[in-house]
């Protein structure tokens, strides 16, 4: 054991020091989204914040959508993950406003999420389909705008499954706004 393990494991009553943070960051962009496990909670951005609160880390959560079942279980994950990593009894905070949008989803998420099949949500296509204009989404597997519609509801309430009319694939739409 080297010195300083001792009080590093003393996590009781910890003093702010932004190397946790940073370190409860690192532990967080391992905890995956239940719904498409490719896409840690980070990269979605529902992670919204990180502080210190009465020795206790408090993290900051808005969730995709209020209805969304998922957000439970990525409450659970998140506490498991932080309290693994020595983080004592996180807090988790929930905070609905200003709502998630899918323009929170980092780039290396977007990314992800087209090579796992999914078609990366853009907010300016989903501000777009609220005003009434046809929404266009590009195919996952080759890129064609040329695509339709098969289901409002895809593989969760999240997503929405579209078809490519080229390539002929069926692909899921992440569609929460
Ligand atoms: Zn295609």
């Amino acid at each position: 054991m080297r010195p300083g393990e001792l009080i590093a494991s003393d996590r009781g009553a910890r003093a702010s020091r932004p190397d946790d943070l940073h370190q409860a960051w690192t532990v967080l962009e391992q905890v995956m989204d239940p719904e498409v496990p490719v896409v840690s909670v980070v990269d979605l951005g529902i992670v919204r914040a990180l502080d210190w609160a009465n020795g206790h880390l408090q993290v900051t959560v808005t969730p995709t959508y209020s209805g969304c079942p998922a957000t439970e279980v990525i409450e659970q994950d998140i506490r498991a993950a932080l309290e693994q990593a020595g983080f004592a009894e996180p807090a988790l905070k929930r905070q609905l406003s200003p709502a998630w949008t899918t323009d929170w989803i980092s780039a290396s998420g977007r990314e992800r999420l087209r090579a796992y099949g999914i078609a990366a949500p853009l907010g300016s296509s989903n501000k777009r389909s609220l005003l009434g204009e046809p929404q266009v989404i590009a195919c996952p597997q080759c890129g064609s705008s040329h695509t339709e519609v098969l289901s409002e509801f895809g593989s969760t309430a999240c997503k929405a499954l579209y078809r490519c009319c080229d390539c002929r694939e069926p692909f899921d739409y992440f569609k929460c706004i």
